[in-house]
């Protein structure tokens, strides 16, 4: 069943891991995916080939989601082609781990800029779009450590927490003209970035969840369809944790 057909969504940062699984899914389920990338356009031109069919169209944007003036322009070109825009996705996110002790200021700022000024970027310039639309659902990508803090990680937890606190305030904001504003929290996804690590600390970290794995991109992907999708019409202001139960 196509959940999301003729809807349209604009992802950011979407050429691997969680948003290249978030695309993926919003194509089978019938969405035209407009998608952001920061540097890699030959992966950006695969990704159009691999999911773009006679349903739906999806296409890539080099835009830098921390500079507040490229979100303006990508928006403003975006509409004139996809006038309604019924979903958007802050995925866009880095790490610059360290403890407190060790952590440069540039570190601090770098991560608050990609992780958290992305989204008022992003959703201050989808706003005028939705408002006169009078729809829209948009989705933050928080993480379990925004929620629980994480030692070496000040910087990402804080944004990730930022992201919380911005996302109630714009359901408050924007719930009255049918705006929905939501939060995922994931816990442990294995993408692209966990690959890298030893896989013995990769095992201890999938013993320690409660399913007993580490998370896919998918399973973030199909609770962002129901966020995205009419399913959820009651649903505003909430952060969804994915995360196998491990903060349970
Ligand atoms: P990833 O590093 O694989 O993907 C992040 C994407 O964001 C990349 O495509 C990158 O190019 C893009 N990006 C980075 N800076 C950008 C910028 N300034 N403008 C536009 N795009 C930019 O990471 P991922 O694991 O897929 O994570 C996706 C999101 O989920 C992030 O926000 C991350 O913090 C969050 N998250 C991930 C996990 C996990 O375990 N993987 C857990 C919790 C939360």
């Amino acid at each position: 069943m196509k959940i999301l057909k003729g809807k349209t969504a604009i992802i950011t940062g979407a050429t691997r891991g969680i948003g290249r699984g978030i695309a993926k899914t919003f194509a089978d389920h019938g969405a035209n995916v407009l998608f952001t990338f920061s540097s890699s356009s030959d992966l950006a031109k695969e990704i159009e080939n691999e999911l773009s069919n006679n349903d739906v169209v999806v296409k890539g944007f080099k835009s830098d989601a921390s500079n507040y003036q490229d979100c303006q322009n990508l928006v403003d070109q975006i509409t004139k082609e996809f006038p309604v825009i019924d979903i958007l996705i802050n995925n866009a996110g880095i790490t610059r781990d360290n403890l407190l002790m060790r952590m440069q200021e540039e570190d601090f700022d770098k991560v608050i800029e990609i992780n958290l000024k992305s989204v008022f970027n992003m959703t201050k310039a989808i706003q005028r779009t939705m408002l006169k639309q009078r729809f829209g659902s948009i989705i933050n990508m928080s993480s379990v450590v925004g929620v629980k803090g994480n030692a070496g990680q000040s910087n990402y937890a804080a944004s990730k927490a930022g992201i919380i606190g911005f996302s109630k305030s714009i359901a408050l904001e924007l719930g009255s003209r049918n705006i929905r504003c939501n939060v995922i929290a994931p816990g442990f996804i294995e993408t692209e970035m966990t690959e890298v690590l030893d896989e013995k600390v990769v095992q201890e970290w999938r013993d320690s969840i409660p399913l007993k794995r580490g998370g896919k991109p998918s399973d973030i992907a199909d609770t962002c369809v129901w966020l995205a999708s009419d399913m959820s019409s009651y649903v505003t202001g909430q952060t969804i944790h994915v995360n196998g139960g491990l903060l349970t």
